[in-house]
């Protein structure tokens, strides 16, 4: 006889419960706009080239598989911050804190950790409405609050700036803040550089934690300079600034759990500090994170010509889904919608909030075996060059 019987079933996640749903779909049109990972124009996972050639330099025979330290991969945290820091001086000053983690997801919940212990200001963590429903799961389970602040403007599907600021104003002093990077998780919505200035300005004057999650960097624009413009802006005006970032699209290692975690500190002797602290957090977490995907990432970044091919190649992935924003709009016009869809080619990165309804959403399933959440975010990569048109008139049907 178990201990458990009043174990009550809880729900289950709102993403997979779409997958499960199209995988029972028998019929040969069905399109899955659910999936949160790139796939190339004939719906496959796409094993990046850059990837492949770092695979095949490494692992012939010669990886080994030894545990890494707590902090992971020395090579690999070296060049995650170099690709992330670029010339911000605290890289050259050394004062940057990096930790290997489980993907996005562990160095998230490694900085929540890290804030629950070590900042007794306050205790809650202010994440845009709407966000990546995990944001305020990880917090919860770190034992912090959250609360909302203004984002997305349903009005125009875009973002509401002037009412983010206020909130941000409005904020008690010192406030932990989470920031998407780029590529915002579910609305697609970013600020442009000017307003990530002004938001800047901001935080310096209210003393806020920049949290920053930068699951998507380059494959929102296809370029990784562009993408890091706002952790960038604020470590360099002087912003100490918490970091996590995710390989998992930009390198389409998913499954391979590779991220990292830092702190930007004032001095090298601060960063040891904040780092021993970082390592006590991780290791009755998990003790040491995993080594494949570490030698890859860093491999390919470190390898000239990797590195060439990998750029080339989040690239590709960034244009593949920037076109298919575009040909979704024009065959939405070409049978004849007369409604703005132009939000969706604004918008950036794997998703876009169409702004379908939730009863618009159910019909698309129904109807045409089109899945996607119930909130309207469709995720651009399940669409290609064969399904575009099919799902565009679909979704006229049930939008006019
Ligand atoms: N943050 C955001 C906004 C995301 O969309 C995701 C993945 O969907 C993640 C973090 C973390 O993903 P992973 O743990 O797979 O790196």
């Amino acid at each position: 006889v178990s201990f458990w019987k009043d174990v009550p079933q809880g729900p289950p996640d709102p993403i997979l419960g779409i997958s499960e749903a199209f995988k029972r779909d028998t019929d040969p049109k069905k399109v899955n706009l659910g999936v949160g990972a790139y796939r190339d124009d004939n719906s496959k996972p796409w094993i990046l080239p850059s990837v492949k050639k770092a695979e095949d330099a490494i692992y012939n025979g010669k990886g080994d598989h030894e545990y890494l330290p707590i902090e992971g991969f020395d090579a690999f945290n070296t060049s995650a911050v170099k690709l992330a820091y670029a010339d911000c001086p605290a890289v050259a000053d050394k004062r940057i804190a990096a930790c290997q983690s489980l993907s996005g997801t562990g160095a998230l919940r490694l900085g929540m950790a890290f804030l629950k212990r070590f900042y007794p200001k306050s205790n809650t963590v202010l994440v845009p409405n709407p966000t990546w429903g995990n944001h305020k799961t990880i917090a919860k389970d770190s034992g912090l609050d959250w609360k909302e602040y203004t984002y997305y403007n349903p009005a125009n599907y875009g973002l509401n700036f002037n009412g983010l600021v206020g909130d941000l104003e409005k904020a008690p002093d010192g406030s932990i803040v989470l920031l998407h990077a780029c590529a915002h998780n579910p609305t697609g919505v970013d600020l442009t550089h000017a307003e990530w200035d002004q938001l800047y300005d901001l935080f310096a004057k209210k003393n806020h934690v920049p949290f920053f999650d930068m699951a998507y960097q380059g494959f929102a624009s296809g370029n990784t300079d562009h993408d890091a413009y706002a952790p960038r802006k604020f470590v360099k005006g002087g912003k100490s600034i918490l970091l996590c970032q995710s390989f998992a699209k930009n390198f389409g290692l998913y499954g391979e759990r590779i991220g990292c975690f830092s702190i930007v500190c004032d001095d090298a002797a601060e960063k040891d500090r904040v780092m021993s602290q970082v390592k006590i957090l991780a290791r009755p977490m998990y003790s040491n994170p995993p080594i494949y995907g570490a030698k890859v990432v860093s491999t390919v970044l470190n390898t000239p010509d990797f590195n060439k091919q990998w750029l080339a190649d989040v690239k590709t992935m960034a244009d593949r889904i920037i076109n298919m924003r575009a040909a979704l709009v024009d065959g939405l016009k070409t049978c004849g919608s007369t409604r703005d869809w132009s939000h969706i080619t604004k918008q950036i990165g794997m998703f876009a909030f169409t702004g379908l309804k939730a009863d618009q959403c159910q019909r698309l399933a129904k109807e045409f075996h089109i899945y996607m959440t119930m909130d309207g975010r469709i995720s651009l990569a399940g669409l290609n060059s064969k399904n575009v048109n099919y799902v565009a008139e679909a979704i006229f049907k049930v939008s006019n």
